[in-house]
């Protein structure tokens, strides 16, 4: 299976959704998820034009990045624990899984230490699911309004993960509310606030998220094929009903 081809179909499918939406196929950042995939594997992925590299784990994007070097923008989208935040504030551009100010006042302490604004995103549980992390979407607008004034973080949008479903049709409704949401707060004109991103979409429900507004959608298994069985990650869960 050839990484760069199963790039370019990607983004046919992202190009036909966005013009659904009527938008250009530019208004979509391809985000190439990477946990447990091989180096040169990675490289390959840069090498064909993805836009972004996404990592779950701190410490697995560390090893990579000092083997194979920074190329483009690294982004964290795996739960993020406190005492992680130095390290991942100095590798990564975009952190899209702030769901709690106790860990986006560590971020911005150390992003202060580092001499840089960090740019994250709010991830929201739209659906509630008790398993899963991500702000309730009623504590939302409260975790941004909190999380604003923190000098050295830059909020650019949200970001979810919407359950799992067989037909993907089903997901339309929780890309939608993170949409609705991201425009409710955008109008509230929040100083520090800036709600441009949409980080929603994995293999399964891209081309939905995209119709919905996605502006970076987040693809593991459609560009690398499927991950070892014991790897985690959403292509391990069980399949839930509504
Ligand atoms: C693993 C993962 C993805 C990619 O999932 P695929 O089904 O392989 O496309 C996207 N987002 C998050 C948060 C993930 O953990």
């Amino acid at each position: 299976m050839d990484v760069a081809d199963n790039i370019r179909q990607v983004r046919e499918i992202i190009a036909e959704a966005a013009g659904r939406s009527h938008r250009p196929p530019s208004a979509v950042r391809l985000m190439a998820v990477t946990k447990t995939v091989h180096d040169d594997r990675i490289v390959e992925a840069v090498r064909a034009g993805v836009d972004i590299i996404g990592e779950n784990y701190v410490q697995e994007a560390k090893r990579k990045l000092e083997t194979i070097g920074k190329s483009g923008e690294w982004h964290l989208i795996g739960r993020l624990q406190t005492n992680k935040a130095k390290n991942a504030v100095r590798l990564f551009d975009m952190i899209h899984s702030v769901d709690r100010l106790e860990l986006a006042v560590e971020l911005d302490r150390h992003a202060r230490a580092a001499g840089l604004i960090m740019k994250i995103l709010i991830e929201v549980n739209v659906a509630g699911e008790a398993t899963k992390s991500g702000v309730p979407i009623a504590d939302a607008v409260r975790l941004v309004r909190a999380v604003a004034p923190l000098p050295n973080l830059s909020v650019r949008g949200l970001m979810t993960m919407p359950p799992w479903f067989d037909d993907p049709e089903e997901a339309r409704p929780f890309f939608r509310a993170l949409r609705e949401l991201r425009d409710r707060i955008e109008t509230d004109g929040i100083p520090g606030v800036e709600m441009r991103e949409l980080s929603m979409g994995m293999t399964g429900d891209y081309a939905i998220a995209v119709e919905e507004g996605a502006t970076i959608v987040r693809i593991g298994r459609g560009i690398f094929g499927e991950r070892p069985p014991r790897a985690p990650g959403p292509s391990v869960r069980p399949p839930k009903t509504p």
